[in-house]
């Protein structure tokens, strides 16, 4: 396992930030860290990042403890903090010599190189950082968490301020990194997981709500039931369709069209093609209604229960 977080709670003045939070990350995967603000991302990547300790509970990354090993620890992490906190007076090579310093990088002429090859810094490797766009400056800090070869990268908000264009990059960025290291990343879009990561780790309010495959995410709820939209080639009435079993309700979206409740993860399909074939009625179009995202992670993030 990378990384370990055993029942870790953080206390600030009164306020509980992380309430008994744990999970575990094996090596070279890339985790989402999927939670509203001020759900606790931000503090449970201090955490496992050394910069703050814990309150109660333990971490480890890669076998080691944080409170007991900080130093190596911080040497088998690369950290990308939430505003990326660049030197903007210095040059982008000066500023990759200066942590690669700090880390005693052997040859870091060339290390140097390959990091702003490897985040395709390339054209703007001159420039002084502040005169890098938002996009350019989130390459630089890759390249900062990076430079003294880490097995494992906390990225904490990496794409948050980024334009479009930008986003698409930073994401498959991260994504080939992720071939080789252990990546977590936080974010507040549920998007951004779907695009990025194959696991997702979803907080809320210093609670894990939810821990899971990502493609399996928005079947999680099933059991909360599906909607089929349906279009028949003449009319049929809602009663009709309310005698299925499993149906809990029928709305009739203007014409022939319906959008039809099932409770569960139930196939109806069939039944409802014979129910309309028995009326000399054929079934033109049918498809599962995929659940929003915002309407997954609203339901995750409002519900008590564990999961
Ligand atoms: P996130 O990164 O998910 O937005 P944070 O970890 O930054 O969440 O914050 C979690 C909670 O802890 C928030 O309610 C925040 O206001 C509070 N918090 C964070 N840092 C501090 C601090 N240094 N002092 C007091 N409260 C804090
Ligand atoms: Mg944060």
């Amino acid at each position: 396992m990378s990384i370990i977080v055993e029942n870790v709670a953080k206390v600030y003045g009164t306020q509980r930030a992380l309430n008994g939070v744990s999970f575990s990350i094996p090596s070279s995967e890339v985790v989402g860290f999927l939670g509203p603000n001020g759900a606790g991302k931000s503090t449970m990547m201090k955490i496992i990042t050394c910069f703050l300790p814990p309150t109660e509970g333990k971490v480890s990354v890669c076998g080691l403890d944080v409170m007991k090993n900080s130093i190596e620890v911080r040497r088998l992490i690369g950290y990308l903090p939430e505003h990326n906190p660049l030197y903007l007076d210095m040059y982008v090579r000066e500023y990759l010599h200066f942590i690669g310093d700090i880390y005693g990088v052997p040859q870091l002429n060339k290390r140097v190189a390959e990091m702003i090859d490897r985040v395709g810094l390339g054209p703007e490797a001159h420039k002084k950082i502040e005169a890098l766009s938002k996009g350019y400056r989130q390459r630089v800090g890759l390249a900062q968490a990076m430079i003294h070869d880490p097995k494992v990268l906390i990225l904490d908000e990496p794409t948050s301020g980024l334009d479009p264009n930008q986003l698409v990059e930073i994401r498959s960025l991260i994504k080939e990194i992720g071939k080789e290291k252990t990546v977590m990343l936080s974010t507040h879009i549920m998007q951004e997981v779907e695009a990025i990561c194959n696991r997702t780790i979803i907080i809320n309010k210093g609670n894990i709500v939810a821990d899971k495959a990502t493609s399996e995410l928005r079947s999680g709820i099933g059991g909360a039931g599906h909607e089929l939209e349906v279009e028949f080639s003449g009319a049929i009435s809602r009663s009709a369709l309310m005698k299925i079993e499993g149906v809990s309700n029928a709305v009739n979206d203007g014409g022939n069209s319906w959008t039809i409740s099932i409770v569960g993860n139930g196939d109806l399909r069939k039944e409802i093609a014979e129910m309309a074939m028995q009326q000399s009625i054929a079934v033109i179009s049918m498809s599962k209604k995929e659940l929003k995202l915002e309407e997954i992670f609203k339901e995750l993030t409002t519900a008590n229960s564990q999961n």
